[in-house]
């Protein structure tokens, strides 16, 4: 194998929504590829017929698009290794597994399940050593075609010695060949199981480089003793560090979202994520937080990946996220937040705003929100067609219904005359009115923030008014003046 040229893949099983921790792993295949102009693959791994989901390798591509990650070959792109799901290539492992019969390094067993169980049963109550498969079928010197049923094929793991991994992230890896069972490597239906598939699928595809999640670290033995046994070779690994929950118990659906498309739903950024994935196992220095995608192709370094578990640390994907929106220009800001409400319609407005509306209302909501799902209800006002309050909530302290009714005509009175309806004009003209007739500004912006937006949080209200529009606040003050009579 020719391992100045890189090849990474990314080997997702189509069983539901991509997990976080199967998307960094991409993200960390993806930034190898493009670092060193090799090939990032994508193959489908649906040995497992039973566990295959509808429409999870469309969830697969739609969150590597989300994110930028863009593939060379798989995932409905040809290439000269295909095809890229292995339903499609069992002719291949059956092939192989034949090969490792006929060679001796694998046999036929014939257990049915109820001698399984009750073995598993006897080991567990003995407190044996190994709970797995006995050997059973090792030796069985039968003719085949005496046997009816159906079979599996098992490896036949050397009974002595160590299997050895020089891992590129764990470092060197030993382990005791008498402690693995005689594994399957075909199971009854013709499927191949992960060890065969993705072993033959690495060795076939010309993989460099293979980078899975630490739980994979137990299946080293099995596969080092595969490429031994097949004469291969094998080829670099690296076993990524699992993501874990602040309480550093394993990131699960009760700390929040685990799917990366739940996150594209909340309106954090691709940008955002892929910067705050990439941080999750691996440092550019320690200390260096944001990165952007082009510093992290060119600085990526595999040998950074760290064996520690990484945490997912919400509150700093949250304040990442709020950088990047901040960073941007507020015309930026709103292309994406028209394109974030058109697929998620935020159910609290009554209408959909137009191009302009979400210019203006990006500018409002800019330095305040973390995530863009926060932003329909700071400017739920602008939307919707009544604004709702009770009439006390427009009264302030030391003020009455008569004494805010008179405030709200005055109002009414220096917003019609303003010239230029804008935030600083407003703002003049309110100021100036508070202490002509002597009532604290405070006092004077608190009714007005309540008649204009019904809202205790809202943005800036200046710059709020100046946005609804003078009919539409004049509009306000004369509901607000009605719900005081
Ligand atoms: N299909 C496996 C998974 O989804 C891939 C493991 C590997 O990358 O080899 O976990
Ligand atoms: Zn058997």
């Amino acid at each position: 194998m020719d391992f100045s040229k890189i090849r990474v893949r990314y080997a997702p099983s189509p069983t539901g929504e991509p997990h976080v921790g199967n998307i960094r792993t991409a993200i960390f295949d993806w930034l190898i590829a493009r670092n060193s102009s090799g090939q990032f693959i994508v193959r489908v791994e649906d040995t497992d017929q039973a566990r295959k989901v509808e429409g999870a390798i469309d969830l697969q591509k739609a969150s590597l698009k989300w994110l930028g990650l863009d593939w060379d070959e798989g995932l409905g792109l040809e290439g000269k290794y295909g095809p890229y799901i292995q339903s499609e290539r069992l002719t291949l492992y059956t092939d192989v597994a034949e090969r490792l019969l006929q060679s001796g390094k694998a046999y036929k067993c014939f257990c049915n399940a109820q001698r399984l169980s009750k073995l598993r049963e006897k080991q567990l109550d003995s407190k044996a050593a190994i709970v797995g498969y006995d050997g059973h079928c090792r030796s069985l010197k039968l003719d085949e075609s005496d046997i009816s049923g159906s079979f599996v094929v098992r490896f036949k793991m050397p009974d002595a010695g160590l299997s050895e991994l020089d891992d590129l992230v764990r470092g060197h890896l030993e382990f005791d060949n008498s402690l693995s069972d005689d594994f399957i490597i075909l199971k009854s239906d013709g499927y191949p199981t992960y060890h065969l598939a993705s072993v033959v699928d690495d060795h076939y595809m010309d993989i460099s480089h293979v980078l899975r999640g630490e739980e994979w670290v137990s299946s080293v033995p099995r596969h080092v003793q595969l490429y031994l046994a097949l004469e291969w070779e094998m080829p670099l690994f690296a076993h990524l560090p699992t993501i874990l929950a602040p309480d550093k118990s394993k990131l699960s659906k009760r700390h929040g979202a685990t799917s990366i498309l739940e996150y594209k739903k909340a309106g954090y950024l691709p940008e955002a994520m892929f910067n705050f994935l990439s941080l999750l196992g691996w440092s550019l220095d320690g200390d260096t937080e944001i990165i952007s995608k082009e510093d992290l192709v060119s600085k990526f370094d595999p040998s950074r990946i760290s064996s520690a578990s990484a945490i997912f640390d919400i509150e700093k994907l949250n304040w990442m996220n709020g950088h990047y929106i901040r960073s941007m220009n507020s015309l930026e800001l709103s292309q994406i937040l028209r394109s974030y409400w058109k697929e998620f319609p935020p159910e609290i407005f009554d209408r959909t705003p137009s191009s302009n509306e979400v210019d203006e209302v990006s500018k409002l909501v800019q330095e305040r929100i973390k995530v863009l799902s926060e932003a329909s209800g700071l400017v739920a006002f602008v939307f919707k067609n009544e604004i709702t309050y009770e009439p006390n909530e427009l009264i302030q302290k030391n003020m009455d219904a008569e004494s805010t009714t008179r405030i709200l005509d005055r109002v009414n009175e220096s917003v019609s005359k303003i010239e230029t309806f804008c935030s600083r004009a407003i703002e003049v003209e309110l100021r100036a009115l508070a202490d002509s007739i002597d009532v604290k500004v405070g006092t004077l912006l608190g009714t007005i923030r309540v008649a204009t937006s019904g809202q205790k949080v809202s943005p800036p209200l200046f710059d709020s008014l100046e946005v609804l529009g003078r009919n539409r606040v004049l509009e306000l003050l004369h509901v607000a003046k009605s719900k005081l009579a």
